[in-house]
C-alpha cells in the first residue's frame, strides 16, 4: 500500500491539532538526492504498519554506502580530515586521517575480508575498541555488501556468543586488547571464550577471527582460525570496487541496549538508513564544512553508527573518535579534548553529564571551550537541572543544547530541536528537558491507553503514524517479534514504548518508558518528572524512580538516590527530599520510599535499568530477569542487600 507523504490537510478536516499542520511536509525523493546513487530511485516510501508489516524506501534505487562516505569526497576534498582519533591515554599521540587515507584503509580492509571468504550478505561480527580500524571495518563491510553486527567491546563472552549465534556470523573482527580508562580489556580472550561456548553447543559458525593489534599484548593464537590484520592488509591491494547494493539490501544488524528486556536484533537497510542518517546529522547539528564534530558514543551503539560514522562521513564532516572515558586520567578529560582538537559540536549522554556535574564546575572551567558552538544530548530524558548545567557551565550560556530523542529502531533522530548555521535554532526557545519538535517528515501522535488520539496539550503514549527512511525493517530472522513488539499495541502505528507529554506550545517531553510510568491513586506520573524533581536538589547527583504495589494508592513511589560527592546520607535528608519533590510536583508525587544508592544499575551504554529496580522495589529479587547487559552487576547486589522494602 502506498501512502501519501503528507496528509496534514486530511487530518485538518478530521479536526486534528494545529501542531500537525505546523509539521512541515517533506519530499523524501528530493532528500534522497543528497547521496550519490548508482541508480536513482523513482519511489520514496512504500509501507504498511498493518500486519503483515512491510517497510520499503527508495526500493528501486542502487548505491554503495562506503562510496558515499568516502569515494565521492575524493575528487575535491581528498586532503580534508575525515577522522580525528584521540587515544585513551592523552600521553599517546592522536591521529588525523584524511579522506584519501580513509579510502586506502577501507579498500584494504575490504580486500582482507574478501580474502577471508566474506561474501555479499554474510554477517560479520565486530568486537572492537574505539580505534580507527573500527570505522575502517564497518565501511569495508558496506563496500563488499557484507552485513555488520557491531558488539560493544564491554560485553562479556556470553553476550558475544549469543549475538554471534543469533546472526550466524562466520567472521569476527576484534583486537588483541582494548584500552579504556587506563584499563586493559581482553577482547581476543573474550572472543576465544565466546567461540568455545558456541562450540560446546555445536553452534560455532565462525571460521576466521581477524585480529587488529592495539596493545601488542601476548594473546592465545589458533593458527587455523586467527589472522593478524596488519599481516593480511600488507598483502592485499588498496583498490576494491564498491559492490552495487539495492536500497533495501541489509546494511547492518544491531542489538538494542536491553534496558527493557532481551536485546533485539534490529535490522537496518542500505538506502533509507544512509539518507536518513545524513539528513538528520545536517538538520539537527547544522553541520558546516570544516567544523570538528564529536559524538562521545561508542560505535557499539546506534548513536555511534549514525552519528560517528555514517551521517558525518556521508556529509564529509570531520568526526572525532575517542577511545577513552570522561573520567580518565581525570574528570576534565572531555573539556581537554575539546580544546585540543577545537571541537565545534559536542554530542553526549545525560549519564555523562550528571556524572560530571557531580564533580562541580572547576574541572570544566579549567579549559576554554571557546570552539564550542552546539551541544547535544541523547540516550535518556535529560533532567532540566542537567540540561541547564550543560548549557550554562559547559556551553558558557552561549551554545544551544539540542535534546535528541530517538531509538536503535528509528535509525536516526526523530524529535529534536534543529540548529542552523547562523546559531539560531528551531524552535527558537529551547526548554530544559524538552525534546521539542518532530523533524520535518516525522508524524508523532500521543495516544491514551485505549488508542484514542489525544490532541493539543496532552500526555500519553508516543507512537509514529507514518514511516521515515531510517526506520528498522525487521527483527533479524524474527519478523513476528517485530510486528508483535512495535505494531500490535495500536493497529496502524509504530509504537515507541515511550511515554510523552506535549505542552501548549507543541513541544514534546519524553516522560520515560511506558512500563515505568507511575499510576499513583489514578494519576499518571512520568518517572522522568519525579527524577528531575529529585535532581533539582543541589545535593542529589542521580535519581531513579519506580512504582511498587501500594495498598491504598495502588502504586507507591520508590526512589533510588545517589548523592553528590561529600553529602552525608541521613534520615533528615530523606525527609527534606520528600518535601522537596512534593513541593516541586505536588502532593501526589510525594515519594513513599527513598533508598540511598551508591550506584544505579545501568546498561553498558549508560541507561538506567529501571526494570531491575522495579523488581527490587517489589521485593521480587529472585526474578531480576536478563542482567547480561548490565555494566556493573555488583551495583545490584548492594541495592538488594540494602533495600528498604524487605
Ligand atoms: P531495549 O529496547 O532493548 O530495552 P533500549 O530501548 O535502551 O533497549 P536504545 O535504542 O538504545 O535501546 O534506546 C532507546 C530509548 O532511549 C528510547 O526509547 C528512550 O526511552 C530513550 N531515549 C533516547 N534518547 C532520549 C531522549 N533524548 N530523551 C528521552 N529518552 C531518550
Ligand atoms: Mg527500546
Amino acid at each position: 500500500m502506498k501512502r501519501p507523504i503528507d496528509n496534514s490537510i486530511g487530518l485538518f478536516l478530521f479536526g486534528q491539532t494545529p501542531y500537525t499542520l505546523s509539521m512541515s511536509k517533506i519530499d523524501w525523493l528530493e532528500v534522497s538526492e543528497r547521496i550519490d546513487w548508482l541508480k536513482k530511485p523513482t519511489v520514496a516510501g512504500d509501507y504498511s504498519f498493518h500486519k503483515p508489516v512491510s517497510i520499503q524506501w527508495f526500493a528501486d534505487g542502487e548505491l554503495n554506502v562506503s562510496y558515499n562516505c568516502v569515494d565521492r569526497h575524493l575528487p575535491q576534498h581528498a586532503n580534508e580530515v575525515a577522522l580525528i582519533w584521540e587515544p585513551d591515554n592523552p600521553a599517546e599521540a592522536s591521529k588525523k586521517i584524511t579522506y584519501a587515507e580513509l579510502s586506502i584503509q577501507v579498500n584494504r580492509f575490504a580486500n582482507v575480508l574478501k580474502k577471508q571468504g566474506v561474501k555479499k550478505g554474510d554477517r560479520v561480527t565486530l568486537y572492537l575498541p574505539m580505534i580507527v580500524e573500527a570505522v575502517y571495518a564497518m565501511l569495508a563491510c558496506t563496500r563488499i555488501g557484507a552485513v555488520h553486527s557491531v558488539v560493544f567491546a564491554g560485553f562479556s563472552a556470553d553476550s558475544i556468543a549469543n549475538r554471534i549465534e543469533d546472526c550466524d556470523s562466520n567472521i569476527v573482527i576484534t583486537a588483541d586488547e582494548g584500552l579504556r580508562g587506563g584499563k586493559k580489556i581482553e577482547l581476543k580472550k573474550n572472543i576465544d571464550e565466546a567461540l568455545e561456548l558456541l562450540s560446546a553447543k555445536g553452534k560455532n559458525s565462525v571460521s576466521k577471527v581477524v585480529v587488529v593489534k592495539r596493545t601488542g599484548a601476548d594473546i592465545a593464537w589458533t593458527s587455523q582460525v586467527d589472522v593478524w590484520y596488519h599481516e593480511e592488509s600488507a598483502q592485499v591491494s588498496d583498490v576494491c570496487a564498491p559492490e552495487p547494493m539495492k536500497a533495501e539490501d541489509p546494511l547492518f544488524i544491531l542489538y538494542t541496549s536491553g534496558s527493557t528486556g532481551k536485546p533485539k536484533g534490529v535490522l537496518h537497510t542500505t538506502g533509507g538508513y544512509l539518507v536518513y542518517a545524513a539528513y538528520t546529522h545536517e538538520k539537527v547539528f547544522g553541520y558546516r564544512a570544516g567544523e570538528v564534530y564529536w559524538c562521545t558514543a561508542d560505535v557499539g551503539w546506534i548513536t555511534g553508527h549514525s552519528y560517528i560514522v555514517y551521517g558525518p562521513l556521508a556529509n564529509r564532516a570531520t568526526t572525532l573518535v575517542f577511545e577513552g572515558i570522561p573520567s580518565y586520567p581525570d574528570v576534565s578529560r572531555f573539556w581537554q579534548v575539546i580544546d585540543k582538537h577545537q571541537v565545534n559540536i559536542f554530542y553526549t549522554a545525560p549519564t555523562a553529564i550528571r556524572a560530571l556535574m557531580r564533580e562541580g564546575e572547576e574541572p570544566v572551567k579549567k579549559f576554554s571551550r571557546k570552539s564550542l558552538r552546539l551541544l547535544g544530548s541523547v540516550g535518556e530524558p535529560i533532567n532540566p537541572e542537567a540540561w541547564s548545567w550543560y548549557q550554562r557551565v559547559v556551553g558558557d550560556g552561549r551554545c544551544p543544547v539540542v535534546d535528541t530523542w530517538w531509538q536503535t529502531e528509528t535509525g536516526g533522530i526523530l524529535i529534536s530541536a534543529c540548529a542552523s548555521e547562523d546559531g539560531t535554532t528551531y524552535p527558537e526557545v529551547l526548554k530544559p528537558g524538552a525534546a521539542t519538535r518532530p523533524l520535518a517528515g516525522i508524524y508523532p501522535e500521543i495516544l491514551d491507553t485505549e488508542g484514542k488520539i489525544l490532541t493539543g496539550a496532552a500526555e500519553g503514549l508516543l507512537v509514529i503514524k507514518e514511516s521515515w527512511p531510517g526506520q528498522m525493517r525487521t527483527v533479524y530472522r524474527d519478523h513476528a517479534r517485530f510486528e508483535e513488539t512495535y505494531f500490535s499495541a495500536f493497529a496502524g502505528y509504530y509504537f515507541t514504548g515511550d511515554g510523552c507529554r506535549r505542552d501548549a506550545d507543541g513541544d514534546y517531553w519524553i516522560t520515560g518508558r511506558v512500563d515505568d510510568v507511575l499510576n499513583i491513586s489514578g494519576h499518571r506520573l512520568g518517572t522522568a518528572e519525579v527524577e528531575s524533581a529529585f535532581v533539582s536538589d543541589a545535593r542529589v547527583s542521580e535519581a531513579a524512580v519506580v512504582g511498587y504495589p501500594h495498598d491504598i494508592k495502588g502504586q507507591g513511589i520508590y526512589a533510588y538516590i545517589t548523592l553528590k560527592n561529600g553529602v552525608t546520607p541521613t534520615e533528615e535528608l530523606k525527609a527534606e527530599l520528600r518535601q522537596h519533590v512534593r513541593h516541586v510536583i505536588g502532593p501526589i508525587a510525594t515519594p513513599d520510599i527513598i533508598q540511598w544508592a551508591p550506584g544505579l544499575p545501568k546498561t553498558r551504554s549508560g541507561k538506567i535499568m529501571r526494570r531491575i529496580l522495579r523488581k527490587i522495589a517489589e521485593n521480587q529479587i529472585e526474578s531480576l530477569g536478563d542482567t547480561s547487559t548490565l555494566a556493573d552487576p555488583s551495583v545490584v547486589k548492594d541495592l538488594v542487600e540494602n533495600r528498604s522494602n524487605k
